[in-house]
């Protein structure tokens, strides 16, 4: 299957939809899962277009590893996360839902599970100090 720019990051890469943007720089985009598996949930979008991971362009990946881990470790201070979880699904049979390449940061709390994938909104104003937090941490 071939890339469709209509989806949804898509339209957020190119300021037709709003985002909580953490951070922005030629090749990514970092900003808040509305729909957050715990408090502090990320997520890193090479701007280079690719439905996933299988059809990257291998510089487009090399380029933004760097960047996930940069935001790993901000998201996790700024949460005081115990852990973080990195996550990237590949087609909807694997959970894909948003078909641009993207790359999950998702914080682990100690004795808390981790909410569903994709399930309830978070609150704005939340994401919005969330977002800002995190980026004075990059
Ligand atoms: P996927 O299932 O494709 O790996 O992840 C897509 C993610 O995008 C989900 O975690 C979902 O909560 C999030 N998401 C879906 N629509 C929007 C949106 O409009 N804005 C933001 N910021 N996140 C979204």
């Amino acid at each position: 299957m071939s890339y469709d720019p209509s989806n949804i990051f898509g339209k957020i890469l190119r300021g037709e939809i709003p985002a909580h943007k953490v951070y922005e720089d030629d090749t990514a985009l970092v900003m808040m899962d509305i729909f957050p598996q715990s408090r502090g949930h990320t997520l890193i979008i090479p701007k280079s277009p690719s439905r996933n991971l299988l059809d990257a362009d291998p510089s487009a990946l090399a380029a933004v590893i760097p960047l996930v881990q940069k935001v790993a470790n901000a998201v996790k201070a700024a949460t005081n996360a115990d852990g973080i979880r990195v996550a990237q699904f590949n087609e909807a049979p694997a959970g894909q839902t948003v078909f641009h390449l993207h790359f999950h940061v998702i914080p682990a709390y100690e004795g808390v599970a981790l909410g569903t994938h994709g399930a309830g909104q978070a609150d704005d104003t939340e994401l919005a100090a969330l977002a800002k937090d995190i980026a004075g941490r990059l």
